[in-house]
């Protein structure tokens, strides 16, 4: 019998972390031995550029405009430590549905057993979160992923997005749709980040599954157009790469979520904002006492 292909989807807000995150996920996922595809679902088309070397791949969809017929091994790339690196692409600016891509990708695969072939162990979709269209729903609302994890950071606007994908997880989970992992904790180390993220994750009953700090050695590897596994394999950062692909890796029970209503988010962070006034003014101890 053929293996089973674990698929997973990464979402979040745009310029939170998620293709950062997922090629480092990716690259350790490759470093346990896993044959892994790492798919770019975001029409600015730059996930699987650190796996690469800062070397950006043609997309889908421009290869599709270019050629009638196109062949999967045409839009296929290796990267870093044999990771197969596809970027779906985006419309010419201003035309069309920025989803269609992800669409037009995953139909191509699928008819051509692309997954199959190369005999993948995981594919991670890194997909754009501040989900407008039907396109950027398609890994959920198909199935196609299994698991979905999405990027936050304790920003209320990255928060919000999170609760909007929890609010489709929801919708699709009665037909078959993707359930949520968690959520992957980013640029942990401001004040009260870890609290805001713990709290919200108990409000809508899932967890966060790992914390990842803001960290300098993230934007070093960047601006060397690696990952921070590849730059930098014996930082502390690179080791809490390596644990969240562990637990990526043995992940099996995801969930439906339970989104906050609109009234109820505002309220939440209205609650946390005065909280965070009243320490800044010495009102209550960082115990959250009062004084
Ligand atoms: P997204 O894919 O969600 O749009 P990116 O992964 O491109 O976001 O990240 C946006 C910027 O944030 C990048 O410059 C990246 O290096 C930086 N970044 C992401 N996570 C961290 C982190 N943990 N520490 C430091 N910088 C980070
Ligand atoms: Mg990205």
């Amino acid at each position: 019998m053929a293996k089973k292909i674990k698929q997973i989807a990464i979402y979040g807000k745009g310029g939170i972390g998620k293709s950062t995150t997922t090629s480092n996920l990716s690259a350790a996922l490759s470093e346990l031995g896993l044959k892994v595809m790492q798919f770019g679902c975001d029409p600015k088309s730059d996930s699987t550029n650190t796996l690469r070397d800062g070397r950006y791949i043609p997309t889908v969809l421009d290869t599709l405009r270019e050629k009638s017929t196109v062949k999967a091994q045409d839009v296929i790339f290796e990267g870093y430590n044999g990771i197969y690196c596809v970027e779906a692409g985006g419309p010419s600016p201003g035309v069309g549905c920025a989803g269609r891509g992800i669409i037009t990708a995953v139909e191509l695969f699928k008819q051509q057993k692309v997954f199959e072939a190369l005999d993948l162990d995981i594919v991670i979709y890194d997909v754009l979160g501040d989900v407008v269209c039907g396109g950027f729903a398609v890994p959920i609302r198909e199935g196609i992923a299994e698991h979905v994890f999405t990027v936050s950071s304790s920003d209320f606007m990255s928060i919000y997005a999170s609760n909007n994908l929890f609010k489709g997880i929801q919708k699709y989970s009665n037909s078959g749709g993707a359930l949520l992992g968690g959520v992957i904790a980013n640029s942990m180390g401001t004040p009260y980040s870890r609290e805001i993220i713990d709290d919200f994750v108990a409000k809508t009953q899932t967890q966060v599954i790992e914390y990842i700090p803001r960290s300098v050695t993230v934007t070093q590897s960047e601006l060397q157009g690696k990952t921070t596994i590849e730059a930098a394999p014996t930082s502390a950062q690179a080791n809490i790469y390596r644990s969240l692909a562990r637990k990526i890796a043995e992940h099996t029970e995801s969930k439906t979520p339970s989104p906050l209503e609109i009234s109820e988010l505002r309220a939440w962070a209205a609650k946390w904002g005065d909280y965070l006034l009243e320490v800044e003014q010495g009102k209550v101890t960082s115990q959250g006492q009062a004084i």
